[in-house]
Protein backbone atom coordinates (compact mmCIF):
# COMPACT_ATOMS: atom_id res chain seq x y z
CA UNK A 1 0.00 0.00 0.00
CA UNK A 2 1.48 3.39 -0.86
CA UNK A 3 0.98 6.23 1.46
CA UNK A 4 0.50 10.13 0.58
CA UNK A 5 4.35 11.44 0.96
CA UNK A 6 3.50 14.11 2.85
CA UNK A 7 1.44 12.16 5.52
CA UNK A 8 2.10 9.16 7.70
CA UNK A 9 -1.44 8.30 7.32
CA UNK A 10 -3.00 6.17 4.51
CA UNK A 11 -4.18 8.16 1.67
CA UNK A 12 -7.50 5.79 0.78
CA UNK A 13 -7.04 7.66 -2.73
CA UNK A 14 -3.83 5.56 -3.64
CA UNK A 15 -5.65 2.29 -2.32
CA UNK A 16 -7.13 0.00 -5.14
CA UNK A 17 -10.49 -1.39 -4.45
CA UNK A 18 -8.64 -4.65 -3.19
CA UNK A 19 -6.05 -2.43 -1.07
CA UNK A 20 -9.17 -0.91 0.39
CA UNK A 21 -10.69 -3.97 1.59
CA UNK A 22 -7.60 -5.16 2.90
CA UNK A 23 -7.03 -2.17 4.70
CA UNK A 24 -10.49 -2.10 6.10
CA UNK A 25 -9.88 -5.54 7.22
CA UNK A 26 -7.64 -4.40 9.72
CA UNK A 27 -9.63 -1.90 10.96
CA UNK A 28 -11.97 -5.02 11.98
CA UNK A 29 -14.47 -3.55 9.19
CA UNK A 30 -16.39 -5.81 6.70
CA UNK A 31 -15.89 -5.95 2.76
CA UNK A 32 -18.68 -3.69 0.93
CA UNK A 33 -17.49 -0.20 3.47
CA UNK A 34 -14.47 -0.15 0.58
CA UNK A 35 -17.17 -0.19 -1.76
CA UNK A 36 -19.15 2.74 -0.15
CA UNK A 37 -15.92 4.63 0.75
CA UNK A 38 -15.26 4.27 -3.17
CA UNK A 39 -18.38 5.63 -4.31
CA UNK A 40 -17.80 8.87 -1.88
CA UNK A 41 -14.19 9.52 -3.28
CA UNK A 42 -15.09 9.12 -6.89
CA UNK A 43 -18.62 9.50 -7.50
CA UNK A 44 -19.85 12.19 -4.97
CA UNK A 45 -15.67 13.62 -5.14
CA UNK A 46 -15.46 13.81 -1.31
CA UNK A 47 -12.81 15.29 -0.18
CA UNK A 48 -12.57 14.12 3.47
CA UNK A 49 -13.73 11.19 5.45
CA UNK A 50 -16.05 13.53 7.47
CA UNK A 51 -18.19 13.97 4.35
CA UNK A 52 -19.09 10.08 4.30
CA UNK A 53 -22.56 10.32 6.36
CA UNK A 54 -23.42 6.30 5.74
CA UNK A 55 -20.56 5.70 7.70
CA UNK A 56 -21.26 6.08 11.22
CA UNK A 57 -19.69 8.85 13.40
CA UNK A 58 -17.49 6.15 15.64
CA UNK A 59 -16.17 4.56 12.16
CA UNK A 60 -15.33 7.52 10.34
CA UNK A 61 -13.57 8.84 13.70
CA UNK A 62 -11.52 5.42 13.62
CA UNK A 63 -10.23 5.88 9.99
CA UNK A 64 -9.56 9.64 10.61
CA UNK A 65 -7.27 8.55 12.70
CA UNK A 66 -5.41 6.44 10.14
CA UNK A 67 -6.45 7.66 7.42
CA UNK A 68 -6.83 10.52 4.99
CA UNK A 69 -8.33 11.78 1.72
CA UNK A 70 -6.36 13.94 -0.47
CA UNK A 71 -6.66 16.54 -3.12
CA UNK A 72 -5.02 18.50 -5.86
CA UNK A 73 -4.67 21.68 -6.02
CA UNK A 74 -6.01 24.07 -9.10
CA UNK A 75 -3.76 26.43 -9.36
CA UNK A 76 -4.85 28.28 -12.63
CA UNK A 77 -7.04 27.54 -15.35
CA UNK A 78 -6.62 28.87 -18.68
CA UNK A 79 -8.70 28.97 -21.83
CA UNK A 80 -8.02 29.20 -25.42
CA UNK A 81 -9.88 31.03 -27.86
CA UNK A 82 -11.00 27.45 -29.61
CA UNK A 83 -12.10 26.24 -26.08
CA UNK A 84 -9.27 24.18 -25.14
CA UNK A 85 -8.79 24.62 -21.20
CA UNK A 86 -5.15 24.01 -19.55
CA UNK A 87 -5.03 23.64 -15.75
CA UNK A 88 -2.62 23.86 -13.62
CA UNK A 89 -2.04 21.14 -10.44
CA UNK A 90 -0.23 21.64 -7.67
CA UNK A 91 1.45 18.43 -5.94
CA UNK A 92 1.67 18.14 -2.01
CA UNK A 93 5.22 18.73 -2.15
CA UNK A 94 5.12 21.80 -4.33
CA UNK A 95 5.50 20.26 -8.40
CA UNK A 96 3.17 21.01 -10.85
CA UNK A 97 1.70 19.31 -13.53
CA UNK A 98 -1.21 19.85 -16.27
CA UNK A 99 -4.39 18.34 -17.97
CA UNK A 100 -5.98 19.77 -20.81
CA UNK A 101 -9.55 19.69 -21.36
CA UNK A 102 -10.03 19.36 -25.09
CA UNK A 103 -13.33 20.30 -26.60
CA UNK A 104 -14.81 17.39 -29.51
CA UNK A 105 -17.67 17.31 -31.55
CA UNK A 106 -20.15 15.85 -28.57
CA UNK A 107 -18.40 15.82 -25.52
CA UNK A 108 -14.89 16.86 -24.15
CA UNK A 109 -11.43 14.73 -23.70
CA UNK A 110 -9.31 15.11 -20.74
CA UNK A 111 -5.87 14.29 -21.09
CA UNK A 112 -4.26 13.47 -18.25
CA UNK A 113 -0.48 13.54 -16.70
CA UNK A 114 1.34 10.52 -15.27
CA UNK A 115 4.82 11.74 -14.27
CA UNK A 116 5.52 15.46 -13.22
CA UNK A 117 8.59 15.79 -16.12
CA UNK A 118 9.45 12.92 -18.02
CA UNK A 119 12.83 11.45 -18.98
CA UNK A 120 12.03 9.81 -22.19
CA UNK A 121 13.90 13.07 -23.65
CA UNK A 122 11.30 12.56 -26.88
CA UNK A 123 13.64 15.53 -28.99
CA UNK A 124 10.00 17.38 -30.08
CA UNK A 125 8.67 17.35 -27.04
CA UNK A 126 8.61 20.34 -24.15
CA UNK A 127 7.95 18.19 -21.06
CA UNK A 128 10.69 16.33 -21.56
CA UNK A 129 13.06 19.23 -21.87
CA UNK A 130 13.33 19.23 -18.11
CA UNK A 131 13.69 15.63 -17.40
CA UNK A 132 11.91 13.27 -14.88
CA UNK A 133 11.04 15.12 -11.34
CA UNK A 134 9.34 12.06 -10.13
CA UNK A 135 6.07 9.64 -10.78
CA UNK A 136 2.92 10.71 -9.74
CA UNK A 137 0.80 8.65 -7.09
CA UNK A 138 -2.69 6.85 -8.02
CA UNK A 139 -4.65 9.59 -6.45
CA UNK A 140 -2.55 12.16 -8.01
CA UNK A 141 -3.57 10.64 -11.57
CA UNK A 142 -7.20 10.29 -10.84
CA UNK A 143 -7.81 13.60 -8.83
CA UNK A 144 -7.17 15.12 -12.33
CA UNK A 145 -10.42 13.74 -13.36
CA UNK A 146 -12.24 13.90 -10.60
CA UNK A 147 -11.35 18.22 -9.95
CA UNK A 148 -12.02 18.54 -13.34
CA UNK A 149 -15.61 16.92 -13.74
CA UNK A 150 -16.47 18.65 -10.27
CA UNK A 151 -15.05 21.79 -10.84
CA UNK A 152 -15.25 23.30 -14.65
CA UNK A 153 -18.77 24.13 -16.21
CA UNK A 154 -17.76 21.31 -18.47
CA UNK A 155 -16.55 18.57 -15.97
CA UNK A 156 -19.93 16.75 -16.36
CA UNK A 157 -19.73 16.12 -19.93
CA UNK A 158 -15.82 14.71 -20.15
CA UNK A 159 -16.67 11.57 -22.41
CA UNK A 160 -12.97 10.47 -22.53
CA UNK A 161 -9.66 10.06 -20.98
CA UNK A 162 -6.75 9.96 -22.30
CA UNK A 163 -3.04 9.23 -20.73
CA UNK A 164 -1.40 11.68 -23.47
CA UNK A 165 0.13 14.64 -20.98
CA UNK A 166 2.92 15.19 -19.16
CA UNK A 167 5.03 11.77 -18.61
CA UNK A 168 5.59 8.36 -20.06
CA UNK A 169 2.58 6.26 -17.93
CA UNK A 170 4.35 3.08 -18.91
CA UNK A 171 7.38 4.63 -16.84
CA UNK A 172 4.73 4.78 -14.03
CA UNK A 173 3.59 1.48 -14.49
CA UNK A 174 2.23 0.09 -11.01
CA UNK A 175 0.39 3.27 -10.25
CA UNK A 176 -1.12 3.75 -13.83
CA UNK A 177 -2.90 0.64 -13.70
CA UNK A 178 -3.84 1.16 -10.13
CA UNK A 179 -5.30 4.54 -11.60
CA UNK A 180 -6.84 2.96 -14.65
CA UNK A 181 -8.84 0.04 -12.27
CA UNK A 182 -9.97 3.17 -10.31
CA UNK A 183 -10.73 5.48 -13.75
CA UNK A 184 -12.87 2.14 -15.16
CA UNK A 185 -14.73 0.62 -11.97
CA UNK A 186 -18.35 0.94 -12.03
CA UNK A 187 -18.21 2.25 -8.32
CA UNK A 188 -15.10 4.71 -9.20
CA UNK A 189 -14.72 7.30 -12.17
CA UNK A 190 -17.22 4.73 -14.24
CA UNK A 191 -15.27 5.80 -17.38
CA UNK A 192 -15.50 2.15 -19.70
CA UNK A 193 -12.31 0.90 -20.84
CA UNK A 194 -13.46 2.71 -24.67
CA UNK A 195 -13.42 5.82 -22.98
CA UNK A 196 -9.92 5.40 -21.69
CA UNK A 197 -6.42 5.78 -24.16
CA UNK A 198 -3.17 5.36 -22.95
CA UNK A 199 -0.79 6.58 -25.37
CA UNK A 200 2.91 5.46 -24.92
CA UNK A 201 6.50 6.47 -26.79
CA UNK A 202 6.82 2.70 -27.37
CA UNK A 203 8.18 0.47 -24.00
CA UNK A 204 7.39 -2.41 -25.75
CA UNK A 205 7.83 -5.23 -22.70
CA UNK A 206 5.03 -3.05 -20.66
CA UNK A 207 3.13 -3.21 -23.80
CA UNK A 208 2.17 -6.97 -23.86
CA UNK A 209 1.83 -6.29 -20.00
CA UNK A 210 -0.72 -3.80 -20.28
CA UNK A 211 -2.83 -5.67 -22.24
CA UNK A 212 -2.62 -8.37 -19.37
CA UNK A 213 -3.34 -6.39 -16.41
CA UNK A 214 -6.36 -3.79 -18.03
CA UNK A 215 -8.53 -3.39 -21.15
CA UNK A 216 -7.97 0.14 -22.36
CA UNK A 217 -7.60 1.69 -25.86
CA UNK A 218 -3.83 1.51 -26.83
CA UNK A 219 -1.72 4.40 -28.81
CA UNK A 220 1.60 4.57 -30.18
CA UNK A 221 3.56 7.72 -30.73
CA UNK A 222 5.62 6.02 -33.72
CA UNK A 223 6.86 9.30 -35.83
CA UNK A 224 9.37 7.89 -37.66
CA UNK A 225 9.54 5.02 -40.68
CA UNK A 226 13.38 4.00 -39.89
CA UNK A 227 15.53 3.07 -36.70
CA UNK A 228 18.09 5.64 -37.51
CA UNK A 229 15.63 8.74 -37.87
CA UNK A 230 13.62 7.33 -34.75
CA UNK A 231 16.55 7.20 -32.69
CA UNK A 232 17.26 10.50 -33.09
CA UNK A 233 13.48 11.79 -32.43
CA UNK A 234 12.89 9.39 -29.51
CA UNK A 235 15.78 7.43 -27.62
CA UNK A 236 13.41 4.69 -26.33
CA UNK A 237 13.92 3.74 -29.97
CA UNK A 238 17.61 2.64 -28.94
CA UNK A 239 15.97 0.34 -26.23
CA UNK A 240 12.52 -0.95 -28.02
CA UNK A 241 13.43 -0.40 -32.58
CA UNK A 242 10.24 0.20 -34.84
CA UNK A 243 10.08 -3.91 -35.17
CA UNK A 244 9.98 -4.94 -31.55
CA UNK A 245 7.30 -2.12 -31.18
CA UNK A 246 5.22 -3.19 -33.76
CA UNK A 247 5.15 -7.04 -33.21
CA UNK A 248 4.38 -5.75 -29.33
CA UNK A 249 1.22 -3.80 -31.04
CA UNK A 250 0.24 -7.02 -33.21
CA UNK A 251 0.74 -8.82 -29.96
CA UNK A 252 -1.72 -6.58 -28.14
CA UNK A 253 -4.90 -8.21 -26.85
CA UNK A 254 -8.07 -5.68 -27.73
CA UNK A 255 -11.17 -6.47 -27.94
CA UNK A 256 -12.11 -7.64 -31.64
CA UNK A 257 -13.41 -4.19 -33.15
CA UNK A 258 -10.78 -1.93 -31.51
CA UNK A 259 -7.98 -0.58 -33.24
CA UNK A 260 -4.60 1.00 -32.57
CA UNK A 261 -3.82 4.81 -32.59
CA UNK A 262 -0.78 5.51 -34.16
CA UNK A 263 0.07 8.80 -33.44
CA UNK A 264 2.43 10.63 -36.09
CA UNK A 265 3.98 14.00 -35.66
CA UNK A 266 4.89 15.67 -38.93
CA UNK A 267 8.14 17.62 -39.05
CA UNK A 268 9.15 19.32 -42.31
CA UNK A 269 12.16 17.63 -43.65
CA UNK A 270 12.65 15.05 -41.23
CA UNK A 271 9.36 12.62 -41.60
CA UNK A 272 6.91 14.24 -44.00
CA UNK A 273 7.72 12.65 -47.37
CA UNK A 274 5.75 10.94 -49.54
CA UNK A 275 8.14 7.99 -49.37
CA UNK A 276 7.93 7.89 -45.87
CA UNK A 277 4.05 7.52 -46.33
CA UNK A 278 5.05 4.72 -48.32
CA UNK A 279 7.22 2.89 -45.76
CA UNK A 280 4.53 3.96 -42.88
CA UNK A 281 1.93 1.87 -45.06
CA UNK A 282 4.04 -0.93 -45.45
CA UNK A 283 5.65 -1.05 -41.73
CA UNK A 284 1.72 -0.93 -40.29
CA UNK A 285 0.98 -4.15 -42.57
CA UNK A 286 -0.95 -6.73 -40.12
CA UNK A 287 -0.99 -3.92 -37.37
CA UNK A 288 -4.76 -3.66 -36.82
CA UNK A 289 -4.63 0.74 -36.48
CA UNK A 290 -6.03 4.08 -37.14
CA UNK A 291 -3.77 6.76 -37.90
CA UNK A 292 -3.28 9.97 -36.51
CA UNK A 293 -1.36 12.50 -37.99
CA UNK A 294 -0.64 15.62 -36.07
CA UNK A 295 1.66 18.54 -37.76
CA UNK A 296 4.51 19.46 -35.22
CA UNK A 297 3.47 22.09 -33.08
CA UNK A 298 6.56 24.75 -33.28
CA UNK A 299 7.18 25.95 -29.44
CA UNK A 300 9.44 29.00 -27.57
CA UNK A 301 12.92 26.93 -28.88
CA UNK A 302 11.62 24.71 -31.14
CA UNK A 303 14.12 22.45 -33.08
CA UNK A 304 12.14 21.72 -35.93
CA UNK A 305 9.58 23.27 -38.40
CA UNK A 306 5.69 22.34 -39.35
CA UNK A 307 5.55 21.08 -42.76
CA UNK A 308 3.08 22.80 -45.01
CA UNK A 309 -0.56 22.04 -45.56
CA UNK A 310 0.10 20.27 -49.01
CA UNK A 311 3.32 18.38 -47.21
CA UNK A 312 0.26 16.91 -45.00
CA UNK A 313 -2.15 16.85 -47.23
CA UNK A 314 0.27 14.66 -49.83
CA UNK A 315 1.40 12.36 -46.64
CA UNK A 316 -2.69 11.65 -45.62
CA UNK A 317 -3.02 10.87 -49.59
CA UNK A 318 -0.30 7.92 -49.52
CA UNK A 319 -2.00 6.41 -46.00
CA UNK A 320 -5.70 6.26 -47.73
CA UNK A 321 -4.36 4.89 -51.04
CA UNK A 322 -3.15 2.29 -49.25
CA UNK A 323 -6.13 1.37 -47.64
CA UNK A 324 -5.44 2.86 -43.83
CA UNK A 325 -7.69 5.16 -42.05
CA UNK A 326 -5.55 8.46 -41.73
CA UNK A 327 -6.77 12.20 -40.16
CA UNK A 328 -4.81 15.48 -39.74
CA UNK A 329 -5.48 16.02 -36.41
CA UNK A 330 -5.82 19.80 -35.50
CA UNK A 331 -3.68 20.90 -32.79
CA UNK A 332 -5.78 22.57 -30.15
CA UNK A 333 -4.79 24.86 -27.27
CA UNK A 334 -1.63 26.10 -29.13
CA UNK A 335 -2.01 29.64 -27.90
CA UNK A 336 -1.67 28.44 -23.97
CA UNK A 337 1.10 25.80 -24.50
CA UNK A 338 -1.63 23.11 -24.57
CA UNK A 339 -1.05 21.54 -27.52
CA UNK A 340 1.03 17.98 -28.15
CA UNK A 341 3.86 18.07 -26.92
CA UNK A 342 3.88 21.22 -25.46
CA UNK A 343 3.10 20.68 -21.69
CA UNK A 344 5.80 21.55 -19.28
CA UNK A 345 4.53 22.11 -16.07
CA UNK A 346 4.31 25.70 -16.39
CA UNK A 347 5.55 28.21 -13.41
CA UNK A 348 5.86 27.17 -9.76
CA UNK A 349 8.15 23.97 -10.64
CA UNK A 350 10.41 23.70 -7.56
FE1 LIG B 1 7.94 12.02 -22.44
FE2 LIG B 1 5.81 11.81 -24.05
FE3 LIG B 1 7.34 13.99 -24.11
FE4 LIG B 1 8.32 11.70 -25.06
S1 LIG B 1 6.56 12.85 -25.88
S2 LIG B 1 9.39 13.17 -23.71
S3 LIG B 1 7.37 10.22 -23.66
S4 LIG B 1 6.09 13.31 -22.40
Amino acid sequence: MEQNQASSKVNLKDLSLKDLERFLATLGKEKYRAGQIVRWLYQQGATSIAEMTNLSKHFREKLEAVATVSSLEIVTVQAASDGTKKILYRLSDGLTVESVVIPEKNHPTLCVSTQAGCRMGCAFCLTGKGGLKRNLLPSEITDQITQAIHKLPEGKDINNIVLMGMGEPLDNYDNVVKAIEIISSDIGLSFSGRKVTLSTCGLAPMIERLGEDVCVNLAISLNATDNATRDRLMPINKAYPIEQLLRACKDYEMPRRRRITVEYILIEGVNASVADAQRLAKLLRGVRCKINLIAYNEHPGALFKSPSAETIENFRKELIRHNYTAVVRKSKGREILAACGQLSGQALQK
